[in-house]
């Protein structure tokens, strides 16, 4: 198994995977490697002598940083994000950066400048891997790594983690530094951790969950202590039984797959004989969440990407530019496909009509999402002040990762009207994970069978993070 590969074993297969899979968009140099091995193994940490990659939209002082665009092609950042010098720190050794959907949008891995990241446990025929953090996925399921970092604003460390059949997990949003990644959606962006074993992601969260005050929206140590105080007080209960939720929104037969649904029912029932208790629970806004998550997420990105312009960030097009009145026109369409749709999605969504029709509308759905989910959950929500009923409250949320199995390359491309953007296919498949995602939960994918890309996501309420990752252990 790749849990026993010797480091050295790890490095010698980086090449063929490389080759057949596509997960990085950049690699180490071997004796750059070797050098920081050396010096990581005199640190005293869980994380020294280990091998991680990270996603290529969080910023690195000595290796390139793309976000698979055509954009950022040469880019390299003049310092490191926040977890990248946590991650050093702790002794960890980065091999490379990895591949992902352009900026972060996506979820097969599909739309990448450097072409798809494939899915390592499909040898015979070309795979998703799911995205946006695909290559993070890629690079644990393959062994060549220990842990890797993606990014999650929607789904993008779940879904890819579970197609590659990997643990993926996403903290309550500002709990782990988001300086120094690139900003996709700010309000919904996270940094997520992916490994092929628990106490990795615990061991690689303990070292990234600080306060920073780079910055803004991490959360405050103040905060931080009032959730740590609540958590020791549950824990003195020591309760072995805990209540889990299941969502009924879109478990019905003809909106998931048939495997995946066998496998989640499965899995309650094996819960069920632990002695846990199971109830079905109603969540009305859920059913609004993708199309709310699809006026937020591109009206915030339409900020976050003015700054690709060729004159402060990205590559400027020589040709046309402003000289002609064209204003940036042709830099801006070095963008790929998805990116532009997303864009032009984003700006309509801002022009006055929209503005108060569709995204005011879906700020609001979003708290109504959130206040469900705070009236379910026995720990109380220290952001938004809502406290609930501590004997009849829920410990934990319980759903599949995906609403399907992951396709071959092939197949996507025969889609009807596929044309290089997403398909509204693609959109789907967030359906579990979006929800999770406004409302800044913490959760964490499973994977229901060893090497099979099926998932079950556990969630937890806003701030109980290290129930979740505690739970998780009578689970994995
Ligand atoms: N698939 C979603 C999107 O395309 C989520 C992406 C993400 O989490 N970065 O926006």
């Amino acid at each position: 198994s790749s849990g026993t590969r010797t480091i050295l074993q790890r490095l010698e297969t980086i090449p063929i995977i490389q080759s057949k899979y596509n997960i990085f968009t950049h690699v180490e140099p071997i004796n750059k490697i070797n050098k920081n091995l050396l010096k990581g193994s005199t640190v005293n940490n869980p994380l020294s002598n280990t091998l991680c990659a990270v996603k290529d939209n969080i910023a690195t002082n000595d290796m390139p940083t793309t976000c698979s665009s055509s954009m950022l092609s040469n880019y390299q950042s003049p310092f490191d994000a926040t977890v990248v010098k946590l991650l050093r720190e702790s002794g960890t050794t980065i091999v490379g950066k990895t591949n992902m959907d352009e900026f972060a949008m996506g979820s097969l891995g599909i739309h990448s400048h450097y072409g798809p990241a494939l899915n390592p446990l499909f040898h015979d025929v070309d795979t998703v891997s799911g995205g946006s953090s695909s290559g993070s996925a890629g690079s644990v399921t393959s062994g060549v790594v220990h842990f890797a970092l993606g990014t999650d604003t929607g789904g993008s460390v779940r879904l890819p983690a579970c197609y590659c059949s990997v643990l993926g997990f996403k903290g309550s949003y500002g709990r782990i530094s988001r300086f120094g990644v690139v900003s996709f959606a700010q309000s919904l962006d996270t940094v997520g951790i992916m490994a092929d074993n628990l106490q990795r992601v615990k061991d690689v969260f303990n070292t990234l969950d600080k306060f920073d005050k780079k910055d803004p929206t991490s959360l405050s140590e103040d905060l931080r202590n009032e959730i740590n105080s609540i958590s020791k007080l549950r824990e003195k209960r020591g309760r072995a039984k805990f209540r889990i939720g299941i969502p009924k929104f879109n478990l019905s037969k003809n909106s998931v797959n048939e495997t995946i649904r066998t496998c989640f029912i499965g899995f309650l029932d094996t819960l069920m004989k632990q002695g846990h208790e199971i109830f079905p629970v109603e969540l009305p806004s859920m059913k609004y969440a993708l199309p709310v998550y699809y006026t937020i997420a591109p009206s915030e990105a339409v900020s976050n990407l003015a700054r690709y312009d060729g004159i402060r960030y990205g590559t400027r097009d020589e040709k046309e530019d402003i000289s002609n009145e064209s204003f940036f026109s042709s830099t801006r369409s070095k963008f790929g496909k998805e990116v532009q749709r997303r864009l032009i999605l984003g700006n309509y969504n801002l022009i006055s009509e929209s503005f108060k029709n569709n995204f005011l509308k879906a700020q609001t759905l979003r708290v109504s999402l959130i206040n469900e989910f705070d009236n379910i959950f026995s720990f109380p929500n220290v952001l938004t002040r809502n406290q609930n009923d501590d004997i009849n409250g829920l410990d934990f949320l319980l759903s599949p990762t995906s609403v399907n199995l992951p396709k071959g390359i092939d197949e996507i491309a025969k889609e009807k009207g596929y044309d290089g953007t997403s398909s509204t296919n693609e959109y789907m498949n967030d359906l579990f994970t979006i929800p999770v995602s406004l409302a800044g939960l913490p959760a964490l994918t499973i994977p229901a069978k060893k090497r099979a890309p099926i998932g079950i996501q556990l969630i937890g309420q806003y701030g109980d993070d290290q129930n979740v990752l505690n739970f998780a252990e009578k689970l994995v």
